[in-house]
């Protein structure tokens, strides 16, 4: 069986083995998670929602005080990347990453380390495109008015440090479900660890505000934007569990799954309304591919 296709593209310039060691084993990045990262679908040759990537990437960044990331040498890296990929299959996942780098007692001159690694989409992630997933609600333990005067927390920041995601979507798997809903400790609905949480009430999609600390997604705004030229209502706010009990659905949003349906929660059927091949309808608006699955 062929080993599936990867492309590594430097930030610094040209492209490498993606099998090759690339990092320092004294980068801050994997010795203290000191990073930042996006994960972003490439579709053809067109990379979607490049520029409110890079944006994010930036934010995260000053959130660790990394150094404002060269968006010329980001675009480029992209470019890059995407130029060395071919035709198939057409959909790649590009990951770019930004680490503190060496510790600068131990190393001299420029030190962030930034590469963009470009993969096939896992067949399962393509499954839950279709299929929706089960999830469970789990809290994160920490208030729902945090973020703003914690910023030591980093919420609401992408940072490498996504062990706790990660453990998250384990623990769910063992209890026989693909996703999770973070809760806060009053039981506000939060964010998956890899996704945004949107509600349909009626023809009204809702998301949880990022003021949560939770991270703005960049495939929510997406969607919000052609839904409301579509003559939808958004609404940002505040929802608990009921809310999402009660909903006449409740997706899962990111950029690679870009949706997918939670049909159970906490080993509750939720009742399909059949508004997700709207929503399908309302993402292929917003993205600049006609033929994403869905
Ligand atoms: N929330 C978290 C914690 C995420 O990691 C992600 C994406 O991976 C999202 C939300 C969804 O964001 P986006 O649509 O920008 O991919």
């Amino acid at each position: 069986r062929a080993a599936p296709k990867r492309v590594l593209s430097l930030l610094n310039g040209g492209l490498a083995d993606p099998d090759a060691p690339l990092l320092h084993a004294d980068d801050l990045g994997v010795l203290r998670g000191e990073g930042v990262f996006e994960t972003l679908l490439v579709v053809g040759d067109q990379p979607v929602e490049l520029e409110a990537h890079l944006a994010r990437l930036g934010r995260s960044a000053a959130m660790l005080e990394l150094p404002a990331p060269d968006l010329t040498a980001w675009r480029a890296c992209v470019r890059r990347a995407v130029a060395a990929w071919s035709e198939e299959p057409a959909e790649m996942v590009l990951r770019l990453v930004l680490t503190r780098g060496r510790d600068p007692a131990a190393e001299g001159g420029p030190r962030a380390v930034g590469y963009a690694l470009g993969e096939p989409v896992a067949p399962a992630v393509l499954a839950q495109r279709r299929d929706g997933v089960a999830a469970l609600t789990l809290t994160r333990g920490i208030g729902p008015d945090l973020a703003g005067h914690a910023p030591w927390l980093l919420l609401g920041g992408k940072t490498l440090s996504y062990a706790v995601n990660m453990a998250a979507l384990r623990h769910a798997a063992r209890m026989g479900a693909q996703d999770v809903v973070f809760t806060a400790a009053d039981g506000s609905v939060l964010e998956g660890p890899t996704s945004t949480v949107i509600v349909a009430q009626g023809t009204t999609l809702c998301t949880p505000p990022a003021e949560l600390g939770i991270l703005p997604g960049i495939t929510q705004a997406a969607l919000f934007r052609a839904a409301r030229a579509a003559g939808w209502r958004t609404r940002v706010r505040r929802l608990k569990v009921p809310d999402l009990l009660a909903a006449d659905g409740v997706w899962l949003c990111s950029s690679i799954r870009l949706l997918a349906r939670v049909h159970t929660l906490d080993g509750q059927l939720l009742p399909d309304t059949g508004l997700t091949s709207a929503l399908w309808r309302l993402l292929r608006f917003a993205l600049p591919e006609p033929c994403l699955h869905g």
